[in-house]
C-alpha cells in the first residue's frame, strides 16, 4: 500500500492517521435506522460509506479482526405514532411488532441490493434495555442525571463541573446559544437547565414501557441517545474486557464511530457525554466520521416537496450497484446532488467496465494499488475510480493483466462484474469481443510452446467459461499447431 489509512477526524476537524486500539480488534460503531418507514436514497448514504470502509479495514487488518456495529433503533415515538395509524385495530405494541419487523425486513432487503456486507452485529435497542438502565443508574449515582416527574435527565451542567470529562460541545463546537438553538430543545417545566436532555421518559398507558431506573414507579422507555451509548458498551467495549465493571478507562473507548452530519448534534454530542460520564473517559471513540447530506434534483429531499426517493424505489428502476456506484462517485464529505443524468452515467460507466473484463479472471491477486492508496487517503472514492478508468482504457487495449485488476478491484468495492455465461451465448457472436478472443487464443498458444501447460490450460478454462470451445489441429505440411474456436452451443 502506498501509504497509511488516514481518516478525517470530525473531533479534531483534521485528517489524522488511523491507529487502531488493538490492530487485532478494530472496532466501528455506525448508528443504525429508526424502524418506522422505508428508508430513503439518503439513508443508503453512510450505509453504503461505512460498508466501503468495513471492507477496507478487513483488507488491511484481516476479515477477523474487524468488528462492524450497526444498531437498529426498535423504540422510538415516530414507531408508535405509525404504528398507530397503520394498525389503528390492534393493540399498539402488537402493531409496532408489525411495523418494525417488517421495515427492518425491507431495510435488509433494500442494502443487500446495494451490495453491502452485513455487519458484524446489528443489536436492536429494544434488547438492550437492561444496559441503558444501569448506564442511567451509574449516571445519576455519580450526579450526572436526576429524576424530574418520572424522567431522567442528563446535566451537561454538572459534565463541565466534572475532572477529566471533555467539555460538552467539543464534538459540535458551537456555542451554548447555537447548540440551544440546534437542539430545539423543548424547554420542559420540569428541567433544570434548558439544555439538559432526556435519558428516560415515562410510557403513557398502552405504550411500550419497562421497569423504570432510579426507583421511578410507572413504566418508562430510554430516549435514542442513551440506546447507542448502550448498545456500543455491549458490542464493542465489555466483549473486549470494558463496560461498567472495568475501572480502566483504556479499556472503555473504541476507535471509530460515524453516520451522518446530521447526527453531529445533539445525538453524538450526547453519546459522548453519556459514554464519557459513565466511564471517566476523554473520549468515547478516538475517530468520528460524518458523511455529507444528499439532496435530490438540487433541493432538499422531503415529501412535501414530491422528491422523497426511497432506495425501494430506485431500486424497480436501476440495478443496486447502479446506485452504489453512483454514491461513491462524490467523496463522502461532499453534499450529494441526486440526479438521474448522474444515475445513467453510472450505469454506463459499469456497463463499459463490464464489456472489458468479460474474459478476465478476477479470482486471484491483489486489487490495484493506485485504487488501495486513493481509498487510504479518507476513502477518496472519486479517485479511486478514475484509477479504475484508467484500467478499463488499458483493458479496452487489450491488456488482460488491466482487466483482471479492473474485475478483481471492482469485486472489492462491491462490483461483481462476472458476465452471465447464458446471456453472453444468447447475444452470441454480436456481442463477443473477437479481438479479445483472438489475443487470449494467441496467448494461449505462446504459453503451450514455452511448455507453460498450467496456464495454456488455465486461458481455456477461461474461454470455456465464457462458452468458447477451441479446437487444436495440425498444419499437416507445416506440422504448426493451428487453433480455430466457436461458440459453443
Ligand atoms: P435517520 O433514520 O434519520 O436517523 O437517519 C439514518 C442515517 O441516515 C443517519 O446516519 C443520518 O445521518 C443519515 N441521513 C439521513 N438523511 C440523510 C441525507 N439526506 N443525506 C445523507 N445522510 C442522511
Ligand atoms: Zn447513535
Amino acid at each position: 500500500m502506498s501509504g497509511p489509512l488516514r481518516l478525517y477526524n470530525t473531533l479534531t476537524r483534521s485528517k489524522e492517521v488511523f491507529e487502531p486500539i488493538d490492530p487485532r480488534n478494530v472496532r466501528m460503531y455506525v448508528c443504525g435506522p429508526t424502524v418506522y418507514d422505508y428508508a430513503h436514497i439518503g439513508n443508503a448514504r453512510p450505509v453504503i460509506i461505512f460498508d466501503v470502509l468495513f471492507r477496507l479495514l478487513r483488507h488491511l487488518y484481516g476479515e477477523d479482526h474487524v468488528v462492524y456495529v450497526r444498531n437498529i433503533t426498535d423504540v422510538d415515538d415516530k414507531i408508535n405514532a405509525r404504528a398507530a395509524q397503520d394498525f389503528p385495530g390492534l393493540p399498539l405494541n402488537d402493531a409496532i411488532a408489525k411495523v418494525t419487523q417488517a421495515t427492518e425486513k425491507q431495510f435488509h432487503d433494500d442494502v443487500a441490493a446495494l451490495g453491502c456486507l452485513q455487519p458484524s452485529d446489528e443489536p436492536r435497542a429494544t434488547e438492550h434495555i437492561d444496559k441503558m438502565k444501569a448506564l442511567i443508574e451509574r449516571l445519576a449515582a455519580r450526579g450526572l442525571a436526576y429524576v424530574a416527574e418520572d424522567n431522567v435527565l442528563f446535566s451537561p451542567a454538572a459534565m463541565d463541573r466534572l475532572p477529566g470529562a471533555p467539555r460538552y460541545g467539543s464534538l459540535a463546537r458551537r456555542s451554548l446559544d447555537e447548540m440551544l438553538a440546534g437542539a430545539r430543545v423543548d424547554v420542559a417545566p420540569y428541567k433544570r437547565d434548558p439544555m439538559d436532555f432526556i435519558l428516560w421518559k415515562p410510557s403513557k398507558p398502552g405504550e411500550p414501557g419497562w421497569p423504570s431506573p432510579c426507583g421511578i414507579v410507572p413504566l418508562g422507555r430510554p430516549g435514542w441517545h442513551i440506546e447507542c451509548s448502550a448498545m456500543s458498551m455491549a458490542k464493542l467495549l465489555e466483549p473486549f474486557g470494558g463496560g461498567l465493571a472495568c475501572d480502566d478507562p483504556a479499556k472503555n473507548i473504541f476507535d471509530i464511530h460515524g453516520g451522518g452530519i446530521d447526527l453531529v448534534f445533539p445525538h453524538h454530542e450526547n453519546e459522548i457525554a453519556q459514554s464519557c460520564c459513565a466511564f471517566s473517559t476523554p473520549r468515547m471513540a478516538n475517530y468520528w466520521m460524518h458523511n455529507g447530506f444528499l439532496q435530490v434534483e438540487g433541493e432538499k429531499m422531503s415529501k412535501s416537496l414530491g422528491n422523497f426517493v426511497t432506495i425501494n424505489e430506485l431500486l424497480q428502476k436501476w440495478p443496486g450497484e447502479v446506485i452504489r456506484f453512483q454514491m461513491m462517485m462524490t467523496h463522502y464529505r461532499q453534499p450529494i446532488d441526486w440526479t438521474e443524468r448522474q444515475t445513467e452515467n453510472a450505469a454506463a460507466t459499469l456497463d463499459n467496465f463490464r464489456h472489458h473484463t468479460k474474459l478476465a479472471d478476477a479470482a486471484s491477486g491483489d486489487i490495484s494499488p493506485a485504487v488501495e492508496g486513493a481509498l487510504a487517503d479518507d476513502l477518496n472514492t472519486p479517485l479511486a475510480f478514475a484509477e479504475l478508468h484508467k484500467l478499463s482504457d488499458s483493458a479496452r487495449n487489450g491488456d488482460w493483466k488491466a482487466a483482471c485488476d479492473l474485475k478483481r478491484t471492482c469485486a472489492f468495492l462491491g462490483f461483481d462484474l462476472t458476465v452471465n455465461v447464458q446471456e453472453l451465448l444468447k447475444n452470441q457472436r454480436r456481442d463477443i469481443d473477437e479481438k479479445a478472443i483472438e489475443n487470449l487464443v494467441a496467448a494461449r498458444n505462446a504459453a503451450r510452446k514455452a511448455k507453460d501447460f498450467k496456464e495454456s490450460d488455465r486461458i481455456r478454462d477461461e474461454l470455456a467459461k465464457i462458452g468458447v470451445a477451441l479446437k487444436d489441429s495440425k498444419d499437416p505440411r507445416t506440422g504448426e499447431l493451428r487453433t480455430t474456436w466457436e461458440i459453443a452451443r
